[in-house]
């Protein structure tokens, strides 16, 4: 029995993967020990939060080599100047106005505050991004947040007229006492707003690999509402966010305030779906099984056919997609990623290694899987040379999809027809070489009783 990390109410399981390793536990060497824990998602049928049913210990999650840094994709550097735009805008005509940030990262939204003199506050409690934060020139306070981090800062700072949070408050076991935190730091006209992938959109791309560790909520304007509710806090506005495959930011004040029409919009969006009851995820559970199963047989297929398939991105989510559906270095020879703490190493659970862009580029593999496929625009630019030189990209949200240029190669991966190989030697003096060619097997021609009837009556 499981209860509610919100209201304590029993929940109803929507799917469960199986034994899965920590998603961002990269290994130095494949026989290093690893740590497996039971991933299960559950819905609370009153509150309506969807949630992971079991979390793994924070330590052996957020270890001291925990290195997620913001600034590296241009696109999330663009979204965090824009949401600083945006609190400028709700902060605008108040006398010395004071932000607060849970989860600041890198000082990638908070930096362009910084910069125009706003008061504010980052809070970041892994280390070396903290550091990253001041040396952008950002107030940083090295915590978790509670309520007790919360009465320091009122303490020190006074009380904040913008309190905000990106991809943070999924993470936060006990939410609840981050929202006692947010009561007790947020003045009378203040507004809280937070921004995290957005489960309308998780089950309508069928993107089940968001589902890991870190990621404990997975928050619709249902559950948003009821857990502001809770805290005497309104949900007055969702806004929806073109990044992570699709996020939404809430925005809450406090109660009694009114509704902007969005939240009435995305709320008739989500009853449609269904998606405060069990029957909301049956198409979205059906098609984890597809997409994996779909998958490891498209990679099967290459492999057959001797086409070197290798991964772009070990992202912490490729970790949930590579386990449930037990593809590992047979199926995907490497995954080239720019991250120094990873290059090197092996991905968590199936082994894969973990090799530089210039191992890519060197070996210029005619199919590469999108496992960071949330930047795919960014990365399509940046690989423009390799998909010029034939090189396809392949993606599997909402189905395994090609993405080649226009007459460079076989688009057609699940082109399942038998295939025959040609092998061919060639002498040039005292060398031999072996040349392979694989060929789709000629269609035999297929006559009918009928099709032979009517084209002798056409004959006659
Ligand atoms: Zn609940």
């Amino acid at each position: 029995m499981h209860h509610c990390r919100i209201c304590d109410s029993e929940t109803q399981n929507i799917f469960s993967f199986g034994r899965m390793p920590i998603a961002n536990g990269f290994l130095e060497g494949p026989s290093d020990p690893e740590y497996f824990y039971p991933l299960s998602l559950v819905l609370c049928p009153r509150c309506c939060m969807v949630q992971l049913r079991s979390v793994p210990a924070p330590k052996l999650m957020f270890g001291r080599s925990y290195a997620f840094i913001s600034s590296t994709s241009a696109a999330m550097q663009a979204h965090f100047k824009t949401q600083a735009e945006d609190i400028l805008k709700l902060v605008k005509g108040k006398k010395d106005p004071f932000v607060v940030e849970l989860g600041c990262n890198d000082g990638i939204m908070l930096k362009h505050l910084a910069g125009k003199g706003i008061r504010h506050l980052g809070i970041e409690p892994a280390a070396n991004v903290a550091r990253q934060a001041q040396k952008n020139g950002v107030t940083v306070l090295k915590s978790f947040f509670d309520p007790q981090t919360a009465a320091k800062i009122v303490r020190r700072y006074g009380k904040s007229d913008v309190i905000c949070a990106s991809n943070t408050l999924l993470s936060v076991e006990n939410l609840n006492a981050a929202l006692e935190g947010v009561k007790l730091l947020l003045n009378d006209n203040g507004v809280f707003f937070f921004e995290d992938p957005y489960l309308l959109d998780i089950v309508s791309l069928g993107s089940f690999d968001q589902i890991y560790d870190e990621h404990i909520y997975y928050f619709s304007g249902h559950s948003v509402a009821n857990l502001a509710r809770r805290h005497n806090f309104e949900l007055v506005n969702m806004e929806h966010q073109d990044v992570h495959g699709g996020s939404m930011r809430y925005l809450l004040e406090w109660q009694p305030a009114p509704r902007n029409r969005a939240v009435s919009h995305w709320l008739a969006k989500e009853k449609r779906k269904h998606l405060s009851s069990r029957t909301g995820f049956r198409g979205f559970t059906k098609a984890i099984r597809t997409t994996a199963v779909s998958l490891k047989r498209t990679l099967k297929n290459l492999k057959k056919r001797r086409l070197q398939v290798v991964g772009y991105g070990a992202t912490s989510k490729s970790t949930t997609l590579l386990n449930y559906s037990g593809i590992g270095p047979e199926h995907v020879e490497y995954i080239t990623d720019n991250s120094p703490t990873k290059i090197g190493k092996f991905t968590p659970g199936m082994h894969i290694p973990v090799k530089d862009r210039k191992a890519f580029l060197a070996d210029n593999p005619p199919y590469t899987l999108l496992f960071a496929w949330n930047h795919k625009r960014e990365i399509f630019a940046k690989e423009s040379r390799y998909r010029k030189q034939g090189g396809k990209f392949m993606t599997y949200f909402p189905k395994l999809k090609l993405h080649g240029l226009k007459g460079r190669g076989i688009l057609n991966i699940n082109n399942t027809k038998p295939t025959t190989m040609r092998a061919e030697i060639r002498r040039s003096g005292n060398h031999r070489t072996l040349k392979v060619a694989i060929h789709p097997r000629p269609k035999r021609p297929r006559f009918s009783a009928k099709a032979e009837l009517k084209s002798s009556k056409r004959s006659l």
